[in-house]
């Protein structure tokens, strides 16, 4: 059995969580390591530091792929006297590769927001926030009745008209087109001066819009006319099944209490542990869900119409703002459930991992894989607030 390498796990990874998808702002992908070097053990954590670095190193991993790059700001040194610099060097000095999936992970099928959504027990989920569909064309064309396989053959081959798993779809109908070739024109049906009809069919079939003069060429060099008729129509954007948080119901009710008891139970616990903001008893069943940090969602969160929303790093001022203007507009909806930012990504890092092994034995080939048992959480320490919640104003 040939060796993994890592540009085979990279590959995998950007095809489960493509780089593409990632934000603008973001940084992901491989930040440390030599393509061609065997990778054996992978391990993942949500954090690329110091302890995980160890850890790494302790058990002999040759790749550490974590969800928060460690260089997401521009570094102008990597030397070992930079806490980053000194993680880096320990990791290339172990042979250990370091790979960041941060917002095209967020965004993914079988990604941090379908895993938080799944340990939650939401079903019927969707993107809180879809990813467009890729941009597509729709080319029309209009061809001589004899021509219509071969220039559909052409098209397909050009990457139109592939749909799902179906590819070179097409829809033609026919009629009859009529044209005068002019003095100069070389027509390949008819003669100058003279009004010609034709019996031609019209060729109808999407492609990406990204290929759209190749497309175009290659209709061109099949087409049997010199000045093809054609049509090229922009379709309209359309959501696609990726996307930012998911938004899903419990198969049962339960009460905001319970709702957070379950969340509790669900994530690793954090010293934090998990807030809540609303009725206790208020019952939730549709819920929104984003890993890491979410008050920037909030539109979102409300234009969904759910009764709860689990999220993290949650402040003072949008968490109020939120809860005044819920309880303004009558319904008291929707409440709020806030994590320790680790805790909603983490579940994440066990799918991650057996995605990864089922990738590489899809290709006949076995890495093994471990996530990191650290906790992460900057935090280490939590003690609860006395009863009196005012001290010296009894
Ligand atoms: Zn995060």
């Amino acid at each position: 059995m040939s060796e993994v390498r890592l540009a085979d796990v990279v590959r995998w990874l950007e095809r489960r969580y493509p780089p593409r998808t990632a934000e603008s702002w973001d940084a992901v992908g491989l930040v440390a390591g030599d393509p061609a070097q065997p990778v054996r053990r992978v391990l993942l954590a949500v954090d690329p530091v110091a302890a995980v670095a160890d850890e790494a190193l302790a058990w002999g991993a040759d790749l550490l792929v974590t969800h928060h790059p460690l260089l997401l700001r521009p570094v102008h040194s990597v030397a070992a006297t930079t806490f980053k610099g000194a993680l880096l060097h320990r990791l290339v000095r172990g042979g250990v590769g370091l790979y960041a999936a941060h917002t095209n992970a967020d965004a993914a099928t079988g990604g941090v927001a379908d895993a938080l959504a799944d340990v939650l027990g939401l079903v019927d989920t969707e993107p809180l926030v879809p990813v467009p569909a890729e941009p597509l064309d729709k080319h029309v064309v209009f061809v001589p009745v004899d021509a219509v396989e071969r220039l559909v053959d052409a098209l397909a081959a050009a990457g139109a008209g592939a749909i799902g798993a179906y590819a070179r779809c097409a829809w033609v109908t026919s009629g009859a087109g009529t044209f005068t070739p002019g003095p100069g024109a070389q027509p390949a049906v008819g003669s100058v001066g003279r009004a010609e009809q034709v019996a031609e069919a019209r060729v109808e079939m999407v492609a990406p819009r990204r290929l759209r003069r190749t497309v175009v060429a290659a209709m061109r060099a099949a087409h049997p006319y010199e000045e093809p008729a054609f049509d090229v129509l922009e379709l309209a954007a359309w959501p696609g099944a990726t996307g930012t948080g998911r938004v899903g119901r419990l198969a049962e009710p339960q009460s905001l209490q319970a709702f957070a008891r379950r969340v509790a139970a669900a994530l690793p616990a954090t010293p934090q542990g998990i807030r809540y903001a609303g009725d206790p008893a208020g019952l939730v069943t549709r819920v929104a869900v984003v890993g890491g940090s979410g008050d920037s969602l909030f539109d979102a969160v409300r234009a969904a119409d759910v009764d709860a929303y689990v999220t993290s790093d949650l402040r003072h001022h949008p968490a109020s703002e939120l809860r005044e203007r819920a309880l303004h507009e009558g319904q008291g909806r929707p409440y709020l459930v806030d994590t320790a930012h680790f805790a909603s990504e983490w579940p994440w890092l066990a799918r991650a991992a057996r995605d990864l092994e089922a990738d590489a034995a899809a290709a006949g080939l076995t890495v093994e894989t471990r996530v990191s048992t650290l906790r992460t959480d900057p935090w280490t320490g939590h003690v609860p607030s006395d009863e009196d919640p005012l001290p010296g104003h009894a």
